[in-house]
């Protein structure tokens, strides 16, 4: 079974987001670094290639995080940025390149 999500907490002074799954892993993930990983088609084109990262060159903040059914999150960030959808198997396979 896949893992799901129990917890997304925000980490404001390290501007972090750590996230809890059900199999009891635990991973952080930068704020920065998870905007350049927007899965969104805005950001990533539609080549439907593997995603790719896409800095932006500034810093952002998460200022929500919203649950998209049982499968993903949404964040809408400092930049005013909010369409991607991060599916868990997705921030499960960024975690160690998005730390
Ligand atoms: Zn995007």
């Amino acid at each position: 079974m896949e893992p799901v999500l129990i917890e997304a907490r925000r980490l404001p002074e390290e501007r972090r987001l750590r996230l809890t799954w059900s199999d009891g892993h635990v991973a952080e993930y930068s704020y920065d670094l998870l905007r350049g990983w927007c899965p969104c088609a805005g950001c990533q084109g539609h080549t439907g290639l593997d995603l790719r990262y896409l800095p932006t060159g500034k810093p952002v903040t998460i200022e929500s995080i919203q649950p998209v059914g049982n499968y993903a999150l949404s964040f809408a960030f400092s930049d005013g940025h909010g369409t991607g959808i991060y599916r868990y198997d997705f921030l499960r396979e960024i975690e160690s390149l998005a730390t």
